[in-house]
Order: structure tokens, then sequence, then C-alpha cells
């Protein structure tokens, strides 16, 4: 994965113009957790009435408490595919495990996998010999290096569709609930060929302060980012107190196109 071995940026062709990487700023948008048909109708008009072509949601949910929703599973993602198949909206969705991929495989555009498996080699093996994109997220405390070590998995074994994304590592700040690492975005730009985008709403983890994270993102150099929305994010199943709501989203989306056009 790395420039030396590819110069040419990669781009990763979701079907029907929805291209992300180099010359293009994707945003993908949706809830931390896929709650109800209502709910995904919600979303999916919020998004197509700004022209968001990407909808984020896990239906396997890594929690810290196994008390707290885990997800709503295979039949959640089926109902997820549905509503955004018939309204030409792309699905990013959490894998967690080696055995859900082939029951996942015909529902999804991007397998998403978490901070706490980046370096869960046995999952990235076995993405790398399903032919679909992979949005691979930052561990929790790792580095760059075991970053790209970790995308190499994937790459190695044939699936060259990856897509690097920063979520906020841990450090002893608890101001707020990770240390969005904006400066990975141009060191990971030059190291590899692959997309980079950024999630600001882990890497903060307050609502409050997406939009600023976004916007530097942008500048930062990032291919896009992937950010949290709900109707009613005090609601909000999970992650709420980082969700924006959709007047807040409409914003953004606004306000990162226009950040994109002046870098
Ligand atoms: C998520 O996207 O909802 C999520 C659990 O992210 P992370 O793996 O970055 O914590
Ligand atoms: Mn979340």
């Amino acid at each position: 994965i790395s420039r030396k071995w590819r110069v040419a940026p990669t781009q990763i062709d979701l079907c029907d113009g929805v291209v992300i990487g180099e010359g293009q700023f994707s945003i993908m948008a949706g809830p931390c957790s896929i709650e109800s048909e209502r709910q995904i109708e919600l979303v999916v008009e919020h998004l197509k009435a700004n022209q968001v072509k990407i909808m984020r949601g896990g239906v396997f949910k890594p929690r810290s408490s196994p008390y707290a929703f885990r997800g709503m599973g295979l039949d959640g993602l089926k109902m997820f595919h549905e509503l955004c198949n018939e309204n030409g909206i792309k699905i990013i969705t959490e894998v967690m495990q080696v055995s859900q991929i082939e029951d996942m495989l015909p529902y999804v555009d991007v397998f998403q996998v978490g901070a706490r498996n980046s370096q869960n080699f046995n999952l990235l093996d076995a993405l790398g010999e399903a032919q679909k994109p992979v949005l691979l997220k930052r561990g929790i405390s790792g580095t760059l290096e075991e970053l790209l070590q970790a995308a190499e998995y994937i790459f190695s074994n044939g699936n060259e569709k990856i897509i690097l994304c920063e979520r906020g590592i841990r450090s002893y700040e608890n101001a707020y609930r990770n240390v969005l690492d904006l400066n990975a975005v141009p060191v990971l730009k030059a190291k590899t060929h692959l997309p980079v985008i950024v999630d600001p709403s882990h890497g903060i983890g307050l609502r409050d302060y997406v939009e600023d994270m976004s916007l530097a993102a942008v500048m930062a150099g990032a291919d896009g980012v992937i950010y949290e929305t709900h109707q009613k994010p005090e609601e909000a199943f999970s992650d709420g107190q980082q969700t924006v709501n959709f007047q807040e989203s409409e914003r953004l989306i606004k306000r990162m196109r226009l950040a994109y056009e002046l870098r």
C-alpha cells in the first residue's frame, strides 16, 4: 500500500457514480446504530435532500458494556439495505467477525473494521479475500505504522479496495472522548496511495465540536468525512452525545463542501 510501490492514488468505485479517493470529497453520514425502519427512512430522506450518497449505521455494535444495545444484527442490515437500495444510497457498516462476512456480503457496499478490530488479523485476512471495499479504522491506541500494516493484511490477500480512517486515539486528556489526530492525514497521504478519511464524531466525541473538527479534517487533506447523525440525537441508542441532528448535519455538509472547494 506504499506510495513507493504505487504512486497513483487509489480510487474506489462503489458503482452508480459513487467514487471514493483523490479528486472527490466523500461524505458518509448516519446513526451510530441502526435502530428501526422509521429511523432509516428519516436518515435516507435527509441524505437525499443533501446529495449524500453513502449512509453509515452499525448493526453489529462493539460496546464497552455487554448490557448496552448491541445492534439489530442481520435482520437490521437487510432492512437497511432494502431502504438504501431503493433510494440509490450506498451502505457502510461494521463487520465484527469472520463468520459474519458471508451473510453480510450481499447487503454491504463498504465493510467497516472498527477501532477495536483494527489488528484482528484473521478478520483482515478474510476481508482480503472478500471482493468488497473495506474502511479500516485506526486502533484505539494504534500507531500509523500499525494501521498501515493492518491494511497490508487486506491488500496482500488480494483486496486493494481499502480506505484508511483516523478516528481519534486514546490519551491522558479526558476533556473529550479521544484525541482526533489530524497529523495522521497528511502523513498517511504521503506514505500510502490509499484514500484517507476522518471520523470526527468518535474523534472528539462531543457533538458541539464535530463541525469544527470536520472542517479541520477537510483542510488537513482528508478524502472524506464519516460522522454520526440522527433525527433525535438525545434519544439515540448509542453515541448520542457525539451525534448531530439533521439541521446541524445539513450545515456541516454545506460547510465541508465549501471548504473542499477552497482547499
Ligand atoms: C462506530 O463507527 O460506531 C464505531 C464503533 O467506531 P470505532 O470503531 O471507531 O469506535
Ligand atoms: Mn458510534
